[in-house]
């Protein structure tokens, strides 16, 4: 589904990915875990091309993201709508939940599908209200962000990307700026797309989840991966001297 090689990213004259390489399969969840600032954000933004990459390449599907392999083997900056289009496949929910304050949050999860895919108001209604019952809101159609609670917003925002039908869900530490309590609510709809076979990348430092969930754990340190295993291997016995640092830090 997704193939990264050698990925690598500056930012000036900080090198903040260092030749990742990552590769997802259908239907596949990988968390990606470690240290603030070892680029975990940064690899997921470049994933769907919200940043640009120095060199190496990412493909969804086969199809170079951002990209344009030449017949010489070059590659090309790519179109606008390409990229566009490529991008609206991959939903992304961050940690803030970005909702637009003046809308409902049916109104929030309505707009992309009216103004991208030109979906008429009344189809994208009733599917967008199906995705509020889906992530527990049914009865919220008609408030304002300013009335939900932060597990309320966050659950808006991930029924506002998938209504965007995306192929790949990204999530940048999507439980990180919510009150205790409200975690669990957020990371049972995650854990429900995971059932449903959803192909997800969840950036996150809710270890139970990754536990339970992922079907493989990244650990980046200083912009590169420095282990990858499963969720049973690297939390029992984890192969680097780093990861293990990390954990006994977190758990
Ligand atoms: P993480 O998500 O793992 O905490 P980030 O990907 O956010 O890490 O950041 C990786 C490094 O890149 C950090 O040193 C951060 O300060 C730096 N960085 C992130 N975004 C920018 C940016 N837009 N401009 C300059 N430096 C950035
Ligand atoms: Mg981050």
């Amino acid at each position: 589904m997704i193939v990264a090689e050698r990925v690598n990213k500056h930012f000036g004259e900080l090198h903040v990915l260092k030749d990742v390489s990552l590769t997802v399969a259908k239907g596949e969840v990988v968390v990606i875990i470690g240290p603030s600032g070892s680029g975990k954000s940064t690899f997921l933004r470049c994933l769907n091309y919200l940043e640009t990459i120095d060199n190496g390449y990412i493909t969804m599907e086969g199809q170079p993201i951002g990209k344009r392999k030449l017949a010489d083997g070059r590659l090309v900056d790519d179109g606008r709508k390409n990229v566009y289009r490529l991008r609206s496949q991959m939903g992304m929910v961050f940690q803030r939940f970005n909702l637009f304050p003046h809308q409902t949050a049916l109104q929030n999860v309505m707009e992309g599908p009216i103004t991208v895919f030109k979906v008429p108001p009344s189809e994208a209604k009733s599917r967008s209200l199906a995705l509020l019952a889906k992530v527990g809101l049914a009865d919220k159609a008609d408030v304002y962000p300013v009335q939900l609670s932060g597990g309320q917003q966050q659950r808006v925002a991930i029924a506002r990307a998938l209504a965007m039908q995306p192929r790949v869900m990204l999530f940048d530490e999507p439980t990180s700026a919510l009150d205790p309590e409200l975690v669990g609510e957020v990371l049972e709809v995650i854990k429900d797309l995971a059932r449903e076979g959803m192909t997800m990348v969840v950036v996150t430092h809710e270890m139970g989840f990754a536990r339970e969930v992922a079907d493989r754990v990244i650990f980046m340190d200083d912009g590169r991966i420095v282990e990858e295993a499963k969720p049973q291997k690297i939390f029992t016995d984890p192969a680097h001297p780093r990861t293990r640092e990390f954990l006994s830090k977190i758990l």
